[in-house]
């Protein structure tokens, strides 16, 4: 599945007219196979072995660019850490209230809150959030020794 992915995604850059590096190609395939919305810091540490001249600044202003074709949503929780999520499809987001971890779910249906809520509030509607908060299994597993 990721090379499908991998694929459409630098053809996504291609179309876009944006310029594809050996660290843009590194970071698309490393966000893909991640699935854990890693921090720029994430990805950078990740990936400074292969790449000794990279920067945060550069993994950073790489992932503004993806975000600016719309193949990355970068999540902000009000402090420094944005979170960044390749973008396959709509879905939600779990997080872990302990760790911190962030996990993916699909649901459907939403488009008809955003409708109702276009037509109480009178709002031209763009998207919607929705998380939901709790201990993971893996926290919680901890937790009961
Ligand atoms: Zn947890
Ligand atoms: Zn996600």
């Amino acid at each position: 599945m990721s090379t499908n992915q991998l694929k459409e995604a630098l053809d996504t850059l291609k179309e876009s007219g944006v310029r594809i590096t050996p660290q843009r190609h590194a970071i698309l395939e490393y966000l893909i196979n991640a699935m854990s919305h890693p921090t720029a810091d994430e990805i950078y540490k990740a990936l400074e072995g292969k790449f000794p001249n990279m920067s945060v600044a550069t993994v950073y202003n790489n992932l503004r660019v993806f975000r600016e074709v719309g193949l990355v949503k970068e999540l902000t929780y009000g402090d420094s850490s944005s979170r960044f999520d390749f973008v396959t499809n709509d879905h939600y987001h779990a997080i872990c209230e302990d760790c911190g971890k962030i996990v993916d779910f699909a649901y459907p249906g939403l488009n008809e809150v955003e409708q109702f809520a276009s037509h109480v509030s009178g709002f031209n509607v763009s998207h919607h959030r929705l998380e939901i908060y709790g201990v993971c299994p893996d926290c919680a597993a901890k937790k009961s020794h």
